[in-house]
């Protein structure tokens, strides 16, 4: 079975005036058709650096130091320019962090979607398009009434469910969704991620979904990768990431903050201290000036990634902390 994205050994930096940003370092995973993976991390810790990369549309400063990314078996970065315009949107497509407020102000809705459908189908014609247009507002549950709207004219959660229908416009085979419901309040984003379960049900497409919500990911995605400082410490299935008590170090500080709702009052366990400097990392394990069973080896060598009980561990004591 050929996966439809294939990450082998990513790293992206980026220049700045500090040094090399390791924003992403050393990552590797498989997504199937017909799955939702999760990408779970504190803010700062690559997720949206490494949807860009995927997308082949890194900021300028931004370099893919190592690895190969493969879409549906093509090297994303060996793709030529025509040949890369052709390939996103119809083989992989991002709903970008905040894209909802990136619409184009100028134009209807109806216009930015047949926009899409024209600039890769130069044989379509404008009336077919538009057809196409109000049939993805149908799938996406706006009415299609508001095709003639502008953006400022529709809610948050409308002009997010543009967002999305613009995204599968072109039937890709991995969608790069990126907080997609992180601005929108709680019965609005239940609501959106209703509505991708149910399109990814008919489409069958690969989502990789990137949050730092961990209940909503958990309960979206049958997969789950979590990030720190730009390395996957822990893949696992998103059932026993619930449902089991042995989990990396961070990961099971993630669970207990987990906001706990104990008879009226809400309890919320962080994480003490912070993210490393992603221009300087700690030696050894990069998570070891936070982690409380850190020894001495953590501090010096940095673990290879190990495949324990089902999962992906990247920590020299998982078996030894679980204990
Ligand atoms: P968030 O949850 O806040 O969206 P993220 O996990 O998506 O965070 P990224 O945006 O990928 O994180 O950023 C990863 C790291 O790269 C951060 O330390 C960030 O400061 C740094 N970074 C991002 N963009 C640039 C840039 N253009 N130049 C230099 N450093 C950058
Ligand atoms: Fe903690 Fe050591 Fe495991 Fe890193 S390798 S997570 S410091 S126990
Ligand atoms: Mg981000």
């Amino acid at each position: 079975r050929q996966p439809v994205l294939e990450l082998q050994n990513v790293s992206v930096g980026y220049d700045s005036p500090a040094g090399m940003v390791q924003a992403v370092n050393d990552v590797s995973l498989k997504i199937y058709e017909n799955t939702i993976v999760g990408l779970i991390g504190e803010s700062g810790s690559g997720k949206s650096t490494l949807g860009n990369a995927i997308m082949h549309l890194l900021k300028n400063n931004a370099v893919l130091t190592s690895g190969t990314i493969k879409v549906m078996g093509r090297d994303v970065y060996s793709l030529t320019k025509n040949e890369l315009r052709q390939f996103r949107w119809s083989q992989m497509a991002m709903v970008f962090q905040s894209a909802m407020n990136a619409l184009n102000p100028v134009l209807t809705v109806e216009d930015q979607i047949v926009d899409v459908f024209l600039s890769h189908d130069k044989r379509m014609s404008k009336q077919a398009a538009k057809k196409r247009a109000r049939e993805l507002l149908e799938i996406v549950s706006i009415d299609p009434a508001h095709l003639k709207s502008y953006p400022h004219e529709l809610s948050g959660g409308m002009r997010q469910r543009v967002v999305i229908a613009i995204a599968i416009a072109l039937d890709p085979k991995l969608v790069i969704m990126d907080e997609p419901t992180t601005a929108l309040d709680v019965v609005v984003q239940r609501s959106i991620l209703d509505k991708i379960k149910e399109i990814q049900k008919i489409k069958k497409f690969a989502i990789l979904f990137i949050s730092h919500d961990f209940s909503l990911v958990s309960e979206l995605a049958s997969k789950v990768a979590i990030m720190y400082a730009g390395r996957f410490i822990e893949v696992t299935d998103s059932q026993s990431l619930m449902a089991s008590k042995a989990h990396h170090p961070y990961t099971e500080g993630l669970i207990r903050a987990i906001p706990h709702l104990t008879a009226d009052e809400v309890t919320i366990e962080g994480i003490p201290g912070n993210p490393p400097n992603l221009v300087e990392l700690p030696t050894g394990c990069a998570y070891h000036p936070r982690c409380r069973y850190a020894n001495d080896l953590c501090k010096r060598v940095r673990p290879e990634i190990r495949h324990v009980e089902n999962r992906d561990i990247e920590c020299h004591l998982y078996e030894t902390v679980q204990k």
